[in-house]
């Protein structure tokens, strides 16, 4: 059951109108469902019962708070990559116990917040990280816990700039120099070897990538065993696709991955760590939009709406492909028209889709982007001096926004005019 749907010839996102939401906050917005959250979440954790698991989310998908206390209260833990993530998931309320750090760049500062906070484990990319990191647990007379992030060298993801386990990534450490990596940290004073740690993509649309990856780790796990270490927790990572609704690929179900994952691992005696992100959100939120012209070109027809890719990035980043439909329903007998679907910013590559065939629009009539619950408002910059994009969540019949839209005094309020002028 999808929760943005025609009813009485117009979209809702649950049972609020959108059209009441483009009223009352204006658009460009961002519009999530709690419904489809929990669904998502509860599918996914449901089919780790009976196994050691946690899932812990990935806030870069959609970092706002609102979200991460949705999904703290059905038990969601947090993947962070920054101090500014961490201080997201705490302040949502998510435990420190349930909080993985990961990312290549970890500082100091951020380390000793995490250390502070007391956090389930850090995922170390380098070798120079985990000096780092002994130092700071040095000052703190605390012991940090760690995984190291491996590079298994599985081809895997929909698209270059969001694959992440082949050997040429920046990601990991590399997969001969994994057992050498246990050794040395094995060594320090101030570091506790808790687990293995692997993220070998995104937007992943079969299970195989995952079993390769599953039965390395598998291996490695043996043979680090073998060499004295103790590894409790096996951390796969996220990186399960989710359907756009072009056709191009059909991820396999989240419990299908939960099955999976759960007979592969089944006798390897560790705790599971997820890291999903895209999975839980991507199909929980729309961006909300409104068409500001119609404009005729020499050989094609342009839908200038008010989002822009400062709201949006995802297709010019990576080519992404989202399904657009009006709010109003369109009918049964409809004219289709083929558009461009383009933003306001003084860039070609602000431009949603090209060619679509769609109902045939006018101004002032709203439309949504379909599957931006993920790397949308996330992404959102200010590019061209317009306002972060707020962001809606509705739960059943009513809504609350859970970011404001700035104004731009806000934006005007950080910056400096030099005293020399
Ligand atoms: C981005 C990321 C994830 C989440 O990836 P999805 O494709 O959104 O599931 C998980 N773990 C790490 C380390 C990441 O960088």
């Amino acid at each position: 059951m999808r929760h943005f749907d025609y009813k009485d010839g117009e979209m809702f996102a649950e049972d609020v109108a959108l059209r009441e939401i483009a009223e009352n906050v204006g658009t460009p917005c961002y519009v999530y469902s709690t419904a489809t959250f929990e669904r998502h979440y509860n599918v996914f954790a449901n089919s780790f019962k009976g196994i050691d698991a946690l899932v812990a989310y990935s806030v870069k998908a959609n970092s706002n708070i609102g979200i991460l206390a949705t999904l703290a209260k059905l038990g969601a833990g947090a993947d962070v990559v920054s101090g500014g993530e961490l201080q997201r998931a705490l302040t949502a309320g998510i435990p420190a116990k349930k909080i993985v750090f990961s990312g290549v760049g970890k500082t100091a500062d951020e380390m000793r917040a995490a250390l502070m906070a007391g956090i389930r484990v850090f995922n170390v990319e380098s070798l120079p990280e985990l000096y780092v990191l002994n130092g700071v647990a040095a000052e703190m007379d605390v012991k940090a816990p760690i995984a190291f992030r491996v590079n298994p060298d599985v081809t895997a993801g929909g698209h270059e700039k969001i694959s992440t386990g082949k050997k040429e990534n920046k990601f990991g450490i590399a997969w001969s120099h994994a057992e050498r990596a246990y050794a040395e940290a094995a060594s320090l004073d101030n570091i506790e070897i808790v687990g293995v740690d692997v993220h070998i993509g995104s937007q992943i649309d079969n299970l195989a990538p995952f079993e390769k990856a599953i039965a390395k780790v598998g291996d490695l796990i043996s043979r680090l065993r073998a060499n004295g270490h103790t590894i409790r927790s096996f951390d796969i990572g996220g990186g399960l696709g989710i359907p756009y609704g072009d056709n191009s690929i059909t991820p396999p179900p989240p419990d299908q991955y939960g099955a999976m994952v759960k007979r592969l691992t089944a006798d390897m005696n560790v705790e599971m760590i997820f890291e999903p992100g895209r999975m839980i959100s991507g199909n929980a939120g729309i961006l909300l939009s409104k068409v500001l012209y119609v404009k005729e070109g020499e050989d094609r027809k342009f839908l200038i709406v008010d989002a822009a890719m400062n709201d949006l990035l995802r297709p010019a980043l990576y080519d992404a492909y989202h399904e657009i439909e009006p709010v109003k329903a369109p009918g049964n007998a409809y004219d289709e028209v083929t558009y461009d679907v383009v933003g306001p910013i003084c860039e070609s590559g602000d431009t949603f889709t090209k060619a679509r065939d769609l109902p045939e629009m006018k101004a002032g009539e709203l439309l949504v982007m379909h599957s931006t619950g993920a790397y949308g408002a996330a992404q959102a910059s200010q590019y061209n001096t317009r306002p972060l994009v707020p962001e809606v969540l509705v739960k059943n019949g009513s809504y609350e926004i859970i970011r404001e839209r700035p104004t731009i005094a806000d934006i005007l309020k950080t910056e400096r005019l030099p005293s020399w002028l």
